[in-house]
């Protein structure tokens, strides 16, 4: 099967040239469907960091500079470059994170594009000077160098959300992408020399959180970091950045809620929602994992969710198809394990799934599409992220009680509502406390903010919004 050229995974991407590493630290990739070593990524120290701070801070000078039109170009090129390399993207994330190659492609690899549309329309909307009424203007300006942090679980969609909008407002950047899926990150730094981005623009420096985006949080020449990952990380990455009083934006993690009422298409908005929860194995910040279900209904639920858990396919990412793969390595399926002991330990119904790999996959890090019934929210299952195709299914008895619940939890990143009745989809929704609310199956779009409150972070990605973080503000007065 096709696979994308490893030729650059040991280097990185600095002043527009493919470099050695200063340090001499490595780290194995692993192909999770296979447990098979596929590569070798380069894991850089303080120095590779420095040397890539440098690069991108003598870019900015020239490149912040450069007119909206310029920089429309550019990201005009990075669409026609993303199309051609859209193949090595899917099977770069079908290799490292064991991305199922249909939905790699068709999700994974296409958010590379869907982002462009949206960040190109909101530059050509970027007001970059606004006369105000009191006779004084306001001019965007971009805030310098950034740092991007990414994680694993949607990698080059996270990129995506980072790189296009620094180049879109004239800011350089060092991206430093999850040490767990280098490949397709190397692709796309590829793209993006190929579409002409100026040297030094855009760096990408690999290695581990606590060594390269530590050294990124706490860089003097860094004006701000943008960082996705597990809250943990993201409060770690404040902490770092603070001294600098540096822009930090944070997309963390949720553990988002999903309000069932018996108005509802049952056998269709269940089957949906139980699917959509496996879906990229349940590695996805805004799965609606936990299934509220209002009481007269629940019976019927459980039937269902049961029924459609186990049609969930398991299969070889590899093969085409709408089959689930394996997670992403070993640490993954270990903790994905321990929350099933968990949840079978705190008294939870096993409904669908369990502990250990599905028959067929002894090799991989596969795990059962698992479901736990009759759960209260004050579970560990129902209140950690746990990351893997677990769903856990909670009864409530009226509207405000499933309110209540969908709101008991320290994350606020999106919430999905199944009602036939609008009235009571606008009332509940107003009372969510997440950045995001889906009725009845609506499923994100490219150039709308995506973010969350709370625990699950600070700031907005995507189109217009997706472009504020990387701006300053200047006030002209008597010009
Ligand atoms: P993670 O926090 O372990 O790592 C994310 C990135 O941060 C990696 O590049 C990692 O190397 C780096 N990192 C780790 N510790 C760091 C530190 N102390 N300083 C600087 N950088 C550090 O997360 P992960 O396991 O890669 O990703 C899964 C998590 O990401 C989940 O919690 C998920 O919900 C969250 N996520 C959130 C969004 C969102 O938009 N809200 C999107 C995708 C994933």
């Amino acid at each position: 099967m096709h696979a994308p050229d490893l030729t650059n995974l040991g280097k990185f991407y600095i002043r527009g040239r493919w470099v050695n590493p200063i340090s001499a630290n490595q780290m194995p990739v692993l192909n999770p469907a296979t447990e098979e070593q596929v590569g070798t990524v380069s894991l850089g120290n303080r120095d590779d960091v420095n040397r890539a701070v440098t690069a991108a801070n003598e870019a900015f000078q020239s490149y912040a500079q450069t007119s909206k039109d310029d920089r429309l170009s550019l990201l005009i090129a990075v669409k026609a470059i993303t199309e051609k390399r859209l193949e090595d993207l899917a099977q770069a994330m079908r290799i490292e994170m064991g991305a199922p190659i249909s939905m790699a492609r068709s999700a994974q690899a296409d958010a590379g594009l869907g982002h462009l549309d949206g960040f190109i329309e909101a530059l050509e909307a970027l007001e970059e000077r606004l006369e105000l009424s009191n006779g004084d203007t306001s001019v965007r300006e971009p805030i310098g160098v950034c740092g991007l942090i990414t994680p694993w679980n949607w990698p080059i969609n996270q990129i995506a959300l980072k790189v296009l909008p620094a180049l879109a407002t004239g800011c350089a950047c060092v991206l430093k992408p999850s040490e767990h899926t280098p490949i397709s990150a190397m692709v796309y730094a590829e793209i993006l020399d190929e579409a002409g981005c100026p040297p030094g623009v855009f760096n990408l420096v690999n290695g581990t959180g606590t060594a390269v985006g530590a050294a990124l949080s706490r860089h003097p020449d860094i004006r701000m970091i943008s960082f996705t990952g597990s809250t943990n990380a993201g409060i770690a990455v404040s902490h770092d950045a603070a001294p600098m009083v540096k822009r930090v934006t944070l997309e963390l993690g949720g553990k988002s809620p999903n309000l069932v009422f018996a108005d509802c298409d049952l056998e269709e908005r269940v089957a949906t929602s139980v699917a959509k929860t496996m879906f990229n194995t349940g590695q996805s910040c805004d799965a609606a994992t936990r299934l509220l279900v209002e009481r007269n209904c629940y019976d019927q639920v459980l039937e269902i969710a049961k029924r459609t858990a186990a049609a969930v396919e398991v299969g070889n990412p590899a093969e085409e198809g709408d089959h689930i793969g394996p997670l992403f390595d070993k640490v993954q399926f270990d903790r994905v394990q321990e929350m099933i002991e968990v949840g079978i330990q705190e008294g939870a119904t096993l409904l669908a799934g369990g502990p250990g790999k599905p028959q067929d996959h002894p090799t991989g890090w596969f795990a059962k599409p698992t479901i736990f019934a009759d759960v209260s929210n004050d579970m560990r299952i129902a209140r950690e992220e746990i990351f893997g195709p677990v769903l856990v299914i909670i009864p409530f008895e009226d509207e405000g009680e499933a309110i209540e619940i969908a709101n008991d939890t320290p994350y606020g990143l999106a919430a999905y509502i199944q009602t036939g009745d609008m009235d009571r989809a606008k009332r509940v929704s107003r009372q969510l406390q997440a950045g995001a609310i889906h009725l009845n199956g609506a499923g994100m779009a490219y150039g709308s903010p995506f973010g969350g409150y709370k625990h699950s972070g600070n700031s907005r990605e995507g189109g217009r919004m997706g472009l504020e973080d990387y701006l300053e503000t200047k006030t002209l007065h008597g010009f």
